[in-house]
């Protein structure tokens, strides 16, 4: 007989059938009532147990943990809870589990202790449905830009530029680190390194995203980015993944026009196709929220949240305007920021961004044109020289969740701004090769894959939505 997938059994509307299925157990009741759960959906399958028939030695294997095959009728749940059940007819224990031993007890247990027991957290309820959601993400992911005709492009993970400057970069090298070679000037010598080149992993593909938008128009990439960052915050990783579109013939309202577009589709798609998952993400929200002071609950649940992301657009403003805002803003004047926000040209920190979006607007928001000097060297420069055609897009509860730009395409003013900032253009002259021969307006943005997650998730901590979390200190699995 075939197995059927949980998921599949709890959708049939056919009883009184045989069906064979196979699962780990969540929990056993009274020596009859099985929890199985297969991972195919949030929701576990009732399997009764004819203990009379069962042999001891096999009832007393059916531990929480414990991997089983059932074969059985499916029929009409007489109890609460569940329209089907199987009436077990054979149950084999695949694999046993410890009841003493296996660290997930059927409990609640804390994120942070999980954490510690990633490698197994997956089979929790909490972190079934968080990795189920992300799944569809990633997939809405490609739906979206695969409808659209964007070429999906693999930048390379090995780079030997670092002179974007998105974050601190991690070294690749086969150097013997106890034996440097050094040249004659007593640095370390690349060129006996194995490109023969100091090498580092990519912290973003765009600059190369940008490259193959000069030919085939639109592109977006979908990949691994490391950023050796010491920041141990709950929205930072030290490797994430990163959604990078670059489009030909965009500016900037067209490039918020796509982001915006974009995370619309993949939070329908993840609403439409795990419903029962967000439920269930929902309804622990809740029950955590129970838990903190009143003022510091979020007013929408989960559910909410996302539906109101949904449905209503995203409030365009730009950085010299926001600037006003938070100046002005009885939170400022009150020092209840812990940077205070005096002066035009600051960088923005995550809890100004909190108060424009949780507070002030109450919706996602998109700041535009931000001062050149805390924005990168591509970025497309203003006529007051003084902004450049940045775009970030900052969500409720998370902060930034993208970052953008109009690309400078005038050759003139690129090279003249990667001079003042140091960046040598030598180094990069197959950048500017784009902006020699066929250059036109384009632009893009990046979409922090986890940021993504968690927002859609409820999670709080980035560490929760990616299945192995690297951050510092920490690379355990
Ligand atoms: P932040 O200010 O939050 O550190 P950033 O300005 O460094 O972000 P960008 O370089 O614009 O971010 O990267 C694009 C997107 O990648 C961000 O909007 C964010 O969603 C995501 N991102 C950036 N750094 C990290 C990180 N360390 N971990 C997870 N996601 C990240
Ligand atoms: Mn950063």
């Amino acid at each position: 007989m075939k197995r059927t997938k949980i998921k599949d059994i709890l959708r049939s509307t056919e009883t009184d059938v045989p069906v064979l299925v196979k699962g780990w157990v969540k929990t056993f009741r009274s020596n009859q009532f099985i929890a199985l759960n297969d991972g195919s959906c949030n929701a576990n399958l009732q399997i009764v147990v004819d203990f009379n028939n069962t042999p001891e030695e096999t009832l007393k294997r059916i531990t929480t943990g414990a991997s089983l095959s059932i074969q059985g009728q499916l029929i009409k749940s007489l109890g609460k809870g569940q329209s089907v059940e199987i009436k077990a007819e054979k149950v084999e224990v695949l694999g046993d589990s410890d009841a003493e031993k296996f660290p997930l007890q059927p409990k609640k247990h804390s994120l942070e202790f999980l954490r510690e027991i990633a490698h197994l957290r997956f089979r929790t309820n909490t972190f079934g449905a968080i990795f189920r959601v992300r799944n569809s993400l990633a997939f809405a992911v490609h739906q979206f830009f695969q409808e659209k005709g964007f070429v999906y492009i693999h930048t390379p993970i090995i780079t030997s530029s670092d002179a974007e400057g998105a974050g601190e970069m991690f070294r690749v090298t086969t150097l013997n680190l106890n034996q440097l070679p050094k040249n004659e000037e007593g640095q370390i010598d690349f060129q006996q390194d194995f490109f023969g080149k100091s090498t580092n992993l990519t912290v973003s593909g765009q600059l190369e995203g940008e490259l193959a938008a000069m030919a085939f128009s639109d592109i977006y990439t979908f990949g691994p980015t490391f950023r050796a960052e010491n920041s141990n915050t709950a929205r930072h990783l030290a490797e994430f993944w990163m959604i990078e579109p670059e489009m030909a013939f965009y500016d900037l309202n067209d490039n918020m026009d796509l982001a915006e577009e974009l995370l619309k589709y993949v939070i329908k798609y993840a609403w439409d196709k795990n419903y029962e998952d967000l439920e269930f993400l929902n309804t622990r929200l809740l029950e955590e929220e129970k838990l903190k002071p009143q003022q510091d609950r979020s007013e929408l649940n989960l559910l909410d949240k996302l539906k109101f992301c949904l449905e209503n657009s995203f409030e365009r403003v730009t950085y010299t305007q926001a600037i006003e805002i938070l100046k002005e803003s009885n939170h400022n004047k009150k020092k209840k920021f812990q940077y205070l926000v005096n002066e035009w040209g600051v960088d923005l920190q995550s809890e100004h961004e909190r108060y424009l979006v949780e507070k002030h607007f109450k919706k996602p928001v998109i700041l535009t044109d931000y001062p050149k000097k805390i924005k990168a060297f591509y970025m497309r420069q203003n006529d007051d020289d003084k902004t450049v055609r940045a775009m970030d897009i900052l969500f409720p509860g998370i902060g930034e969740i993208v970052g953008g730009s109009q690309r400078e395409e005038r050759l003139d003013k690129l090279v003249s701004r990667m001079n003042e900032m140091n960046i040598p253009t030598h180094e990069l002259d197959w950048y500017l090769d784009t902006r020699r021969f066929g250059a036109c307006e384009h632009a893009g943005f990046g979409l922090g894959f986890e940021r993504l997650v968690l927002f859609v998730t409820g999670m709080t901590n980035i560490r929760d939505v990616i299945p192995f979390p690297r951050t510092p200190k920490n690379c355990e699995f």
